[in-house]
């Protein structure tokens, strides 16, 4: 079984100025994201101890941990493939229609985007995703790594609220990191989710 590992960025750390700065990708990737795939493993190993000697007396830290770690790991995962240099713009296609057909028109999809990263109390994310269940795109506030979503959104877009995803370069101007972040979002990247998501059967006979 192997263990989850810290993937490599698809492009420089300096890739991305001026809108994200070298220094704070380094920082978020190499030691933000990189205590989160730690953090998982670790907790995975604590899950098979406690198996092994019948314990179970941890077990609902250890979930608890699990969940934080591996949503961490997975929204970092995705983050990093949702920007790119020289990127931004608009979606087109079938992706820019369903923005439109669900939030009205792609202005109004990206206010609510923005509010939901903006409004995050303490630490968390917004999120562009998709509900399987009723083949809808939607938008979510998610608080810490894992709190306040459903159990059915599959995320296509995810920008990080956290206060380490923007402090230095920013410092408390949360509103000024995601209007720079548009200028980053890697659409072609979201479309290619997009398509496949919509193919997901949740439960099925639907
Ligand atoms: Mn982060």
């Amino acid at each position: 079984m192997k263990p989850y590992v810290l993937p490599e960025l698809d492009y420089d750390l300096d890739a991305l100025e001026p809108h994200y700065s070298r220094q704070t990708l380094e920082l978020h990737h190499g030691k933000h994201h990189a205590a989160y795939v730690k953090g998982v493993n670790d907790t995975l190993d604590q899950l098979a101890a406690a198996r092994a000697s019948g314990d179970m007396s941890s077990l609902v830290g250890l979930e608890k941990t699990l969940a934080f770690n591996l949503s961490g790991h997975v929204l970092h995962s995705l983050f990093w493939k949702n920007l790119a240099p020289r990127a931004g713009g608009q979606p087109a296609g079938e992706l820019a229609a369903a923005i439109d057909e669900f939030f009205g028109s792609f202005d109004a999809f990206r206010a609510q985007l923005t509010a939901a990263v903006t409004s995050v109390q303490g630490s968390g994310w917004g999120a562009l995703s998709w509900e399987p269940l009723g083949k809808r795109l939607y938008i979510e506030q998610i608080y810490d790594h894992q709190g306040n979503i459903g159990q059915s959104g599959v995320p296509l877009l995810v920008i990080d609220a956290w206060e380490h995803a923007y402090y230095l370069q920013y410092q408390n101007r949360r509103p000024d990191y995601v209007a720079a972040l548009w200028n980053i979002v890697n659409w072609d990247d979201i479309a290619d989710r997009f398509g496949r998501a919509r193919d997901l059967v949740l439960i099925g006979a639907d």
